[in-house]
């Protein structure tokens, strides 16, 4: 039975989804309710009803469970943080609940799952933030984040999960369009400049990359911008645009023109140089990205004389972090501008034994295969989607002895998991490390070992 949009409904949360909303049941439909907990009588107004489950926002609370106040005055609207209502401790715990479950349930595998690493920081570890720029109702320059599941901003002058530094930074741009009408780029019409303001902080070298995604090639008064940002944020080391012209919901172009400065910043990740531009992936956090790299190479227990296929490689940092465990490396990313970062990174830490390849992690291990390569371990780091079916069977027919998988959703991990396991790989233990407090966002590093026959 379907329930009407705006239907007050008695609800009490039994747990929490994996994307941190309180679960109750009506009438047997799973009605999920943002900011709320396991133990919470609330009455629901009702969102969207979804069919066999729908989603709701809190009326009246009218017990409730153990909540905290919330530490940011935007954390309903913004679609961002999703447990600031919880305490760290419980938020890790439920953490390594969602990923102990997929892979019971999704994997249907018996595999010890070890106690969640947590973030040594809670707050304001993230290395980059993209913030939409928009109107206010009063005509205002703002920038901020989407509401959940729409792309209406809401605005936000200090963001918890980022520096400081970048929150002000984002002001800044807003005063001077402001003061310069220089218009925010608009979606429904097509019109207008600046879409986005990407920013990125080195978090050992603490030099800043601004970044002006643009709906046009140029800047107007963009010396006068270049000179005031600087002034006013000496860690600024480059200003670049980046020409986005299209009607899509993809953040960045392709094109970069630069400013000010080399067009990236410079920092290191496990004593890995990288060199950061607003393109290639890298993780966001960075000491818990070094105590994730840090179980991947635990996991993969190198040896000597051992090869090492990196897929999904990014620029190179996994791989490179271990490449002085092993005789050679291998990575293969599909991104350009990632792959030429992780031969540059290779060539400044002096590493002769690494190889980068740009291509689709499944036809290149197909390749490799076929070639007759036979990697001794090979780590996969795919995207949310997780590995394709290619990809697998390439890995499979390469037999390593073990295989490292990093993952930052638990479901398709375990799906990928389950498929090796079903071909000659058993899962040994999950580690899941949290790199992204208050967020629904989890880490997991899988290890897998070729059984013997
Ligand atoms: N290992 C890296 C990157 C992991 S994120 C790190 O830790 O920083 C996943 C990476 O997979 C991204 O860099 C993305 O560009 C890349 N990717 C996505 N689809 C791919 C594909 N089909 N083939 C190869 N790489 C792909």
């Amino acid at each position: 039975m379907s329930i009407s949009k705006n239907s007050i409904i008695p609800l009490t949360i039994e747990s929490l989804s994996s994307d941190g909303s309180g679960v109750g049941h009506y009438e047997g439909k799973a009605i999920f309710v943002p900011a709320t907990a396991p133990g919470d009588v609330l009455q629901a107004r009702i969102v969207k009803d979804m069919g066999r489950y729908a989603f709701a926002i809190v009326e009246e609370l009218q017990q409730a469970a153990s909540h905290i106040e919330p530490d940011c005055n935007v954390y309903k609207p913004c679609g961002g943080c999703c447990f600031r209502h919880l305490t760290y401790e419980q938020e890790a715990q439920s953490k390594q609940g969602f990923v102990a479950d997929a892979f019971a349930r999704i994997g249907g595998l018996q595999i010890p799952v070890l106690p969640i690493l947590p973030s040594s920081l809670e707050n304001r570890y993230r290395n980059k933030v993209q913030f939409p720029v928009g109107l206010d109702a009063d005509g205002h320059v703002i920038a901020g984040f989407y509401a959940g599941r729409s792309h209406r901003i809401v605005p936000c002058d200090d963001c918890k999960l980022q520096p400081t530094e970048l929150n002000q930074i984002a002001a800044f741009v807003c005063r001077f369009m402001e003061e310069h009408q220089i218009p925010p780029y608009q979606e429904q019409t097509h019109k207008g400049l600046v879409r986005h303001i990407f920013l990125r902080k080195g978090w050992h070298s603490q030099e800043i990359l601004v970044c002006l995604v643009i709906n046009g090639t140029s800047l107007p008064h963009s010396e006068q911008f270049c000179e005031e940002l600087r002034q006013t944020f000496p860690n600024v080391t480059t200003i670049v645009l980046n020409v986005n012209q299209q009607k899509t919901n993809v953040i960045t172009g392709k094109k970069n023109i630069c400013l000010f400065g080399p067009g990236f910043i410079r920092d290191t990740l496990c004593d890995v140089p990288v060199q950061l531009g607003p393109l290639s992936f890298y993780q966001v956090n960075t000491p818990g990205a070094e105590q994730l790299y840090a179980v991947a190479k635990e996991f993969a227990e190198l040896e000597p004389n051992d090869t090492l296929l990196d897929l999904y490689c990014g620029m190179g940092t996994i791989g490179l972090s271990m490449v002085k465990d092993c005789k050679e490396l291998i990575g293969v990313e599909i991104i350009d501008e990632a792959v030429n970062s992780a031969k540059k990174n290779a060539k400044e830490m002096g590493v002769h034994n690494a190889r980068f390849f740009c291509a689709d992690a499944g036809k290149a291990a197909t390749q490799l295969a076929e070639e007759g390569l036979q990697p001794d371990v090979i780590c996969l780091d795919p995207p949310r989607k997780g590995c394709d079916q290619a990809t697998l069977d390439a890995v499979i027919a390469m037999a390593p002895r073990r295989i490292v998988m990093v993952s930052c959703n638990p479901a398709t991990a375990a799906r990928d998991c389950r498929y090796l396991a079903d071909h000659g790989y058993v899962p040994l233990k999950v580690q899941p490390v949290d790199l992204f407090p208050r967020t629904k966002h989890i880490e997991a590093v899988i290890a897998l070992v070729k059984q013997d026959r």
